[in-house]
């Protein structure tokens, strides 16, 4: 079904997206290490990770990172849990290639393996390393004479775990693993880039090339297509005014227009579905602006009078500048001001377009109203 609340598994579920999964086989199949699967929020990146691998039929782990998010202070020990929670479910479905892993675990330290069960010791001396965990995957995929995919979804969450040098891990991973590949996503494109260097000459991923995947959201066109395509199936007759509506509302973030369909088809009308899907949706994003705002108390004020400006329709840099201020009730330093702007555009709560700022998604326009 095209629409559903949850991540989709198989390419009939899933719209238009041919040419980036053909881009993610061809990623599959090549040489190349590392993959970096890239758009905002809701735009179907868990989605294509999910497919791909699936069609691709490849042994692979992935990691929900989103679980890092919700944590004001995540550990390196919350990444080990998680890990070994997926490994475990890994070695269940795929027997044969647990004793592998399991044989190629005893010589690592900081993992003990016991039957079939596989602990990390994650803190102080002899705390499992994780790039000598991922080397024993490489090592039981090379045993096994295949190649397997670690998959790190929203990877840029692992930038708030203290002491894991992710760089350092991805650039040994990428000149010495030839049978373990590995793919990012991140809806924080900006803060990916800014937390993995790739530009910058001192860092250890410096220079590499990486396979980019990106998904943009759906274009008017598309959308309508979306949800018409989506009706014919369930083969529910909606009138093309209420389509129109729904695209203007909720424009085209795949994850929206989903949920949207995905109500009608439980029996909502029209009206009480597009209602319902704003409502769930503002609530989400109000989640994760007050995640970004929970880590930088000192500006929230400055952030939600700037989100506030943008909500309002202020475009360029000095009107967003003079709206922010005008609610503020006070200055804001230009260079402060523009710092701000630019964290805003690193986590995707904003986007540049030719003629200044705009916000993504028309419920963050909501939820910016919203913001106290
Ligand atoms: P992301 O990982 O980028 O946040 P997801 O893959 O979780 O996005 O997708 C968000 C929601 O949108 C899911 O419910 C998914 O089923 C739906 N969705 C995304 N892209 C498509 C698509 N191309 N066709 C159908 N549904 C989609
Ligand atoms: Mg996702």
């Amino acid at each position: 079904m095209l629409f559903s609340p949850v991540p989709k598994s198989s390419r009939e579920d899933f719209f238009d997206r041919e040419a980036e999964l053909e881009s993610l086989q061809r990623f599959l199949k090549s040489d190349a290490p590392l993959c970096l699967i890239l758009g905002l929020r809701r735009s179907g990146k868990s989605s294509l990770l999910r497919v791909g691998l699936k069609e691709a039929g490849m042994p692979s782990i992935t990691l929900d990172l989103r679980v890092l998010e919700e944590k004001l202070r995540p550990s390196y020990a919350d990444l080990l849990d998680l890990m070994s929670g997926e490994l475990s479910s890994f070695a269940s479905r795929r027997r044969g290639l647990a004793k592998a892993i399991l044989e190629a675990f005893k010589s690592v330290e900081g993992i003990e393996v016991e039957g079939l069960r596989i602990s990390f010791r994650w803190s102080g001396r002899g705390a499992v390393r994780l790039v000598d965990l991922l080397a024993g995957l490489e090592r039981a995929f090379r045993a096994s004479g295949t190649v397997g995919v670690v998959a790190f979804d929203e990877a840029q969450e692992l930038a708030a775990v203290p002491g894991l040098r992710f760089d350092s891990v991805l650039a040994y991973a990428y000149d010495n693993f030839s049978n373990l590949k590995v793919v990012l996503t991140g809806s924080k494109v900006g803060l990916l880039y800014r937390f993995l260097r790739f530009d910058d000459p001192k860092a250890p991923l410096f220079g590499r090339a990486v396979w980019r995947i990106e998904l943009p959201y759906f274009s008017k066109e598309q959308s309508l297509e979306f949800l018409k395509r989506g009706f014919e199936q369930v083969q529910l007759k909606v009138s093309e005014k209420e389509l129109v509506e729904v695209v203007e509302a909720l424009d085209g973030v795949p994850g929206w227009l989903s949920y949207y369909g995905f109500l009608r088809v439980q029996g909502l009308s029209h009206e009480a579905a597009l209602s319902e899907a704003k409502a769930r949706g503002v609530q989400l994003l109000l989640g994760e602006l007050e995640s970004f705002l929970r880590l930088r108390p000192l500006a929230r004020d400055r952030y939600a009078a700037i989100l506030y400006a943008l909500a309002t329709g202020a475009r360029r840099w000095s009107e967003i500048k003079r709206v922010a201020e005008a609610r503020l009730a006070e200055r804001i330093p230009p260079k402060n001001f523009t710092e701000l702007l630019n964290h805003l555009l690193e986590v995707g709560f904003l986007v540049k377009e030719n003629d200044g700022y705009t916000l993504p998604d028309p419920l963050i326009r909501e939820a910016s109203l919203r913001l106290q």
